[in-house]
């Protein structure tokens, strides 16, 4: 992870502003946050080519031990989670907006959720994603044929689909602003986007992140947990928002939801007070995720970028 470098001032992704703050520093890049909308972002970006790196690295367990386990639930023989209703309620909450039709998911990772969205939903399920183990996991397992390659260059004709989904994803991306365009134009007027990414405002981001900038003892070890090398973008209800509305989408609802820690090989001593702090920031609205449904308006143009 060495060699990051860039001489490029941190532009925001958002609102384009160039005044930043740093938040932390990790080394290897820094966390700033753009004074003007918030949006919290790392600094220098990594090269597409890097990012594919840390990508392989991150799926293949060697980066974050902890989240190895993460896919051993997405198979066929998958037991009910918490995951799995999180995944049902999205599809429910779209389903409210939209009749089942053609279904895109940016970044199936295993297939499961498009499994879902196919046989309790009724959605035709499509997918895309960077990693070809991907595509011959969804195969084997759901028989599910992924596309593999950009999500921001494939070419599907625009107008092409009911429904876009990105969870956990929009996170990943270099230039979330030009993948909620890309995912206008590929939308069918009416059509709808799910996305869910981390909340940036989370009560236990919040309190952690305080915990890292009084450089409390092992600051580091959260620091590098909380802002792990995949993820290059950190969202907050209100920014999440915006960014839809400046790609043209009509927002239907925002709402915070939490992350599952039995996915993740956590020791007790953590999980459980991890697990109250993740609860308590439920009941405040500070949940561990950021939930959003919105649409493609009938009749309205996209803006233009920056607009
Ligand atoms: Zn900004």
């Amino acid at each position: 992870m060495t060699g990051l470098s860039s001489t490029a001032r941190p532009r925001c992704n958002l609102c384009a502003s160039e005044r930043v703050g740093v938040y932390h520093d990790q080394g290897y890049r820094r966390v700033v946050k753009c004074r003007d909308c918030r949006l919290v972002f790392v600094d220098p970006l990594p090269t597409p080519e890097q990012k594919a790196e840390i990508e392989r690295l991150a799926y293949e367990g060697d980066l974050l031990p902890e989240v190895a386990d993460f896919f051993r639930n997405c198979h066929r023989d998958f037991k009910d989670d918490p995951v799995i209703d999180a995944f049902r309620h999205g599809l429910r909450w779209l389903g409210t907006h939209r009749k089942p039709g053609r279904l895109l998911d940016v970044g199936p990772g295993t297939g499961i959720f498009l499994h879902l969205a196919s046989t309790e939903f009724g959605w035709q399920p499509f997918g895309i994603d960077i990693c070809q183990e991907s595509a011959d996991k969804a195969l084997a397992e759901f028989g599910i044929a992924l596309q593999v390659g950009d999500f921001d260059t494939y070419p599907w004709a625009p107008a092409s689909f009911d429904a876009v989904t990105m969870l956990d994803m929009l996170e990943h991306t270099l230039d979330p602003a030009a993948s909620l365009r890309r995912a206008w134009k590929l939308l069918k007027p009416g059509g709808v986007i799910y996305l869910a990414v981390p909340n940036q405002q989370c009560l236990m981001t919040v309190l952690l992140d305080r915990y890292i900038r009084m450089r409390g003892p092992g600051y580091r070890f959260f620091l590098e947990r909380l802002y792990v090398p995949p993820h290059v973008y950190y969202f907050n209800p209100k920014t999440l928002r915006r960014m839809l509305g400046h790609a043209g989408f009509e927002i239907l609802g925002v709402s915070t939801g939490n992350v599952y820690l039995g996915r993740y090989r956590l020791p007790l001593r953590m999980r459980v007070p991890m697990e109250i702090v993740l609860h308590a920031g439920k009941l405040a609205g500070m949940g561990a995720k950021v939930l959003a449904l919105a649409r493609k308006p009938e009749t309205h143009q996209q803006p233009l970028p920056g607009a």
